[in-house]
C-alpha cells in the first residue's frame, strides 16, 4: 500500500468521453474537452497551461479518490481490448526443508519453474465485473478460462484481498503502473500492460499448489532419506565406539591381572628376603659377571673391598647377590681405567644401566611393572621403587664419590679420580705416558660422532697430526658439556 501523499501527486490523465477512454493529449482545453470523470461521471476540465503538467480535474468540484486509479483501469482494459493479447512472467517457486537427526541438522532446498515466460491470446476482456466475493480491476479471458489482471498504481493488493484470490483459486496477475509516466500517454501504459514481464507478479497460478507440493514431497523424501542414512552411521559409530570400549577395558583388565601378579611376586620377593640372600650367596661363584670381575680384579670374595659391598635403596631389582653387580660396575667402569686410558670419558650412569640390563640377571616382575609406571598406584610405586636399577646404581655411585674414588661431572656423569683401591697396587706402569690414548666408552652415539667429527677437522683442515688433533676434539667436547 502507497501513502496518500504519493497518491495526491498523481495527475489524472485521462478522461470518459462518451465509451471512449481519451488521453489529456487527445483532447482541446476546458471544458471543451467534453470529458467526465471515469470513477464518479462528474464533469472533468482540461488543464492544459504553461506552468504544470497537462491533466484532467473535476468541474467546480473536489477531486474524487478514485479517479485516477478507475482510469487507469479503464485504460488497461482499453489497450488489452485492442491488442487481445497479453505477456505473462514466468513463475519459479523455492521449497525448503529442514531436518534433524542425533543432533546434526539438514536442508533441503530447490526451485521448480511452475510456468514459463509467454505471450498468450486474449477471447475478451472485462471491466471491475464483480466475481464471488471480489472485484477483480480486469478479467482476460484465455483460452477460456479467466485471468485476473489486478492494476497497481497506488494501491497493491492486500493480504485480504490475496487470500480470497487464492480461496477462489483463480489465475491472477498484478501489473504494477506505479512508475509508469502517465503524461507521455497511452504508449508507455500499453508496453507495461501488455509487452512487459519486469512489471508483473504472479499473485496465484492454478498449477502452483500441485506442483508446489510434489517439489516438497520430493524434498522431504530425500531429507528422510539423507536423515535415515545419518541415523544408520551413528549408529554404526556408536557401536564401534562401544565395541573398542569394551575391547579397552578388556586390555585394560588383563593389564590389571598382569599387575596384580607382579606387585603379588614384589611382595612374596619382600617378605622371602633373607631366604633369597642366602640362595644368592651360594650362587656368586656361579655368576659369569662375578667370575669377570673378579679376574679382571683379581680378587675373591675375601678380598673384595667393603665399598663394593653397600646396601642401597632399589637393589631387589638385581637378581643375585649385590656384590656381583656392585663388582661388575666397577670393574668394568672404574678399574685401571688410568693404566688403560689417558683421558677416560666420563661415567654417564645410563650407561651402568645398560650394562645391568645386559649382564645381570634382573626380576623380571618388577621389570613389567617398570613398564607399566604410568597407570601404577602411588602405593603401589613406593614398592616398585624398591626394585629400581637407576636408583640403586646412582646411589651406589654416590658412595663411590664420598669414597674418592668419582667426582660428579655434569648430566649424570662422573669423572674417574682414582680406578683402584690403595692395597691393590698396579701391577705394571703405564707405558703410554708420550701417546693420546682416550676411551670412548661413556660416550653417546652423538658425542662420538662428534669427536671423530672434530678430530677430522683438526687433522685434514688444521693439519695437526691426528694424535693431537684427537686430544683436542677430546677437550673441547668435554670443556662443552661441562659448560652445559
Ligand atoms: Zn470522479
Amino acid at each position: 500500500m502507497q501513502n496518500n501523499d504519493s497518491r495526491n501527486q498523481v495527475k489524472l490523465p485521462f478522461g470518459l468521453r462518451g465509451e471512449k477512454l481519451l488521453h489529456i493529449t487527445e483532447v482541446p482545453k476546458g471544458l471543451a474537452c467534453g470529458c467526465r470523470c471515469t470513477a464518479c461521471g462528474s464533469q472533468l476540465v482540461a488543464r492544459k497551461g504553461d506552468k504544470n503538467t497537462h491533466h484532467f480535474a473535476h468541474y467546480q468540484q473536489e477531486e474524487c479518490p478514485h479517479a485516477v486509479e478507475t482510469a487507469l483501469h479503464y485504460a488497461a482494459k482499453a489497450i488489452l481490448e485492442q491488442t487481445l493479447e497479453i505477456a505473462l512472467p514466468e513463475l519459479i517457486i523455492q521449497e525448503q526443508v529442514t531436518g534433524e537427526t542425533c543432533g546434526q541438522s539438514r536442508t533441503k532446498v530447490d526451485q521448480i519453474t511452475i510456468c514459463e515466460k509467454a505471450i498468450k491470446k486474449i477471447d475478451r476482456v472485462e471491466l471491475e465485473k464483480p466475481l464471488n466475493r471480489i472485484v477483480p480491476d480486469v478479467i482476460a479471458y484465455i483460452d477460456g478460462k479467466p485471468l485476473l489482471v489486478e492494476i497497481a498504481v497506488t494501491h497493491f493488493i492486500d493480504s485480504s484481498k490475496e487470500q480470497k484470490i487464492n480461496d477462489m483459486e483463480i489465475d491472477t496477475v498484478e501489473i504494477d503502473l506505479s512508475d509508469v509516466d502517465r503524461s507521455i500517454g497511452l504508449e508507455s501504459i500499453r508496453s507495461a500492460v501488455v509487452d512487459s514481464t519486469s512489471n508483473k507478479a504472479w499473485i496465484f497460478h492454478s498449477n502452483e499448489k500441485s506442483i508446489r507440493h510434489q517439489l516438497r514431497s520430493k524434498l522431504e523424501s530425500e531429507l528422510k532419506q539423507e536423515l535415515d542414512e545419518i541415523f544408520q552411521r551413528e549408529q554404526e559409530k556408536k557401536r564401534i565406539e562401544e565395541e573398542q570400549l569394551k575391547l579397552r577395558q578388556a586390555k585394560q583388565q588383563k593389564i590389571r591381572v598382569l599387575i596384580d601378579k607382579c606387585l603379588d611376586d614384589s611382595y612374596k620377593h619382600l617378605i622371602s628376603n633373607s631366604q633369597l640372600e642366602s640362595k644368592y650367596n651360594q650362587e656368586i661363584q656361579s655368576q659369569p659377571a662375578w667370575k669377570r670381575s673378579a679376574s679382571i680384579m683379581n680378587i675373591s670374595l675375601e678380598t673384595l673391598p667393603a665399598f663394593l659391598n653397600i646396601p642401597v635403596k632399589g637393589e631387589y631389582i638385581f637378581a643375585c647377590d649385590r656384590r656381583v653387580w656392585q663388582a661388575g660396575l666397577f670393574s668394568s667402569f672404574i678399574y685401571n681405567k688410568f693404566k688403560k686410558y689417558e683421558n677416560p670419558y666420563p661415567i654417564r650412569l645410563e650407561a651402568m644401566n645398560k650394562w645391568c640390563s645386559k649382564y645381570l640377571p634382573l626380576n623380571n616382575f618388577a621389570l613389567t611393572l617398570w613398564s607399566k609406571k604410568q597407570i601404577l598406584k602411588p602405593d603401589e610405586l613406593a614398592v616398585l621403587n624398591l626394585f629400581d636399577s637407576y636408583g640403586a646404581i646412582r646411589e651406589f655411585v654416590r658412595h663411590l664419590e664420598h669414597a674418592g674414588f668419582l667426582k660428579y661431572a655434569y648430566k649424570s656423569r662422573y669423572v674417574i679420580l682414582k680406578d683402584h683401591w690403595p692395597t691393590h697396587e698396579l701391577l705394571e706402569q703405564n707405558d703410554n705416558s708420550g701417546s693420546f690414548d682416550y676411551d670412548h666408552s661413556g660416550m653417546t652415539e652423538n658425542e662420538l660422532e662428534q669427536f671423530q667429527e672434530r678430530a677430522a677437522i683438526h687433522e685434514f683442515c688444521g693439519g695437526l697430526p691426528r694424535i693431537q688433533a684427537e686430544r683436542m676434539a677430546y677437550m673441547s667436547l668435554i670443556s662443552e658439556n661441562n659448560q652445559n
